[in-house]
């Protein structure tokens, strides 16, 4: 029995349309993440089950569940789309877990819905895959994201340039709310809805927060905290169009994202970022467009003096940047073993990503090689990173206990593109699934020094190299 208490179904209409999952042929069941079951109350050994899969793959409803597709629009690089919506994933309902705590439960890749437009509404298995790693790495690593409970494939075929498996994969988030979600009201002139949205999204994630400016706010503290947390991983989203920014601040829909190997702050991975718009030094300035369009969406809600409720919100979203380099300052501090880091602290670790990305050294390797001595190896010039080096020894020699705030900060392993791509290709074609798992593994914790996982720490080889990544349909 899963404890739903579906608040968001209990929304009048509009907000979504009532669509249950479409059944699939043989569905197996590829992972489940035991941890994350537990701490949801649910039960792993029912998940992992007939009745468990039943679920997972939208073959069977359990009780308690109201199915829906939500609706959104949304800027996608900039151009708005007055209706998307979910188009392939049904969101089962939401369960309160035993802390009190609630999660939405969707299936990404359940079938049609009315948003499906021109797509089937399936996922197949590698974006399905990479979500799960990815996520999970995040989690990981302490940044606020959606969470993979269990990955399936459905025993169907789906069609893309090529013939692949069809997968599920059971996506958990504190919410799906996204800056779309407010848009596709906003642009409806549906201000009745905007106002039954944002007293929804206050109960939900901030109910500290005052009214429409308020919830601004705390979105704005959320995401400045999220993108610095992205910037010190070397994490390039992707998409980060309005309807993939999540209200709760968790990073959401893991399409193309990628994580940069050789350091270059311009890095763009995905395949239709051709301008490079959401490329890894242009995020946090994304974020502040995105959260500007937040903005316009609730100043109607903030009070009958309009001009008023304009320079708040203005106000608002440009508190971002403050915010946003006291996270940024925190984080790189912490990589270079510095615990109260100063403007100063921020210039020097500002020298070293300069050096990282003339030498292109590898993002990962190098924050953790500052611990072991192994860093200067990862710069194509290592006589550049010796003044930098010494500069950085006498800033830390003052500091209490740098190696622990390092071991903290520095993850030995990231999930590779390559590594990714690897992992997705023995799946796909040899319906084998170990090196998923070992390297899901070894991504749950990523600090860990393991002789067994030293492998996942390798940077990619020449032909190795990842440069394209593709959207998860
Ligand atoms: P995304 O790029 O995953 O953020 O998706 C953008 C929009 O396209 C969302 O409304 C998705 O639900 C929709 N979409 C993506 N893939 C599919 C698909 N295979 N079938 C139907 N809709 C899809
Ligand atoms: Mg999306």
């Amino acid at each position: 029995m899963i404890a739903f208490d579906n608040s968001y179904a209990r929304l009048p209409a509009g907000f979504f349309t009532r669509t249950a999952p479409t059944p699939v042929a043989d569905p197996q069941l590829v992972a489940l993440n035991r941890p994350l079951a537990e701490r949801l109350g649910l039960d792993p050994d029912w998940l992992a089950g007939p009745e468990g899969l039943a679920m997972l793959s939208g073959n069977s409803l359990p009780d308690g569940s109201a199915p829906i597709a939500q609706a959104y629009a949304g800027h996608q690089f900039g151009g708005f789309v007055p209706q998307l919506g979910d188009g392939r994933a049904v969101l089962l309902g939401e369960v309160v877990a035993p802390d009190g705590g609630r999660f939405d439960i969707q299936l990404k890749g359940a079938g049609l819905t009315p948003f499906s437009r021109r797509g089937d509404g399936r996922a197949w298995l590698g974006p399905v895959l990479r979500e799960y790693l990815v996520s999970e790495f995040m989690a990981a690593a302490g940044i606020p994201t959606t969470r993979a409970l269990a990955a399936i494939t459905t025993g169907e075929r789906v069609i893309r340039e090529t013939v692949l498996p069809g997968a599920i994969l059971t996506r958990v988030a504190a919410s799906h709310i996204r800056i779309g979600t407010f848009e596709f009201f906003a642009v409806r002139g549906d201000v009745e809805r905007l106002r039954l949205l944002t007293d929804h999204v206050i109960a939900r994630h901030y109910p500290q927060a005052d009214g429409a400016l308020g919830l601004l706010q705390a979105v704005v503290a959320a995401q400045a905290a999220t993108i610095a947390g992205w910037m010190g991983l070397g994490f390039v989203h992707g998409v980060m169009n309005t309807d993939n920014m999540s209200l709760s601040g968790e990073t959401i829909d893991y399409g193309p994202c990628a994580f940069i190997d050789a350091f270059d702050p311009r890095a763009v991975f995905s395949s239709i970022d051709t301008g490079g718009r959401y490329a890894w030094i242009e995020q946090p300035n994304i974020a502040v467009w995105n959260l500007a369009q937040l903005a316009s969406c609730l100043v109607p809600l903030m009070g009958a003096d309009q001009d008023q409720a304009v320079e708040q919100a203005t106000r608002a979203v440009h508190a971002f940047p403050a915010i946003y380099e006291a996270e940024w300052l925190k984080r790189f501090g912490a990589k270079l073993g510095i615990a109260a880091p100063t403007a100063t602290d921020g210039a020097l670790a500002e020298r070293l990503l300069t050096l990282m990305a003339a030498s292109r050294a590898d993002f990962t390797r190098t924050f953790a090689g500052l611990s072991d001595g192994t860093a200067r190896a990862e710069f194509a010039d290592p006589a550049a990173f010796d003044p930098w080096h010494a500069d950085w020894q006498a800033r830390i020699a003052t500091e209490t206990d740098p190696q622990a705030l390092m071991a903290a900060a520095n993850p030995r392993r990231i999930p590779r593109n390559h590594q990714i791509e690897a992992v997705i290709r023995t799946a796909r074609d040899d319906d084998d699934f170990a090196p998923f798992h070992r390297l899901d593994a070894a991504l749950h914790e990523p600090l860990q020094d393991r002789p067994e996982w030293d492998e996942y720490a390798l940077a990619p080889t020449a032909d190795q190299i990842v440069r394209r990544t593709f959207c998860g349909t």
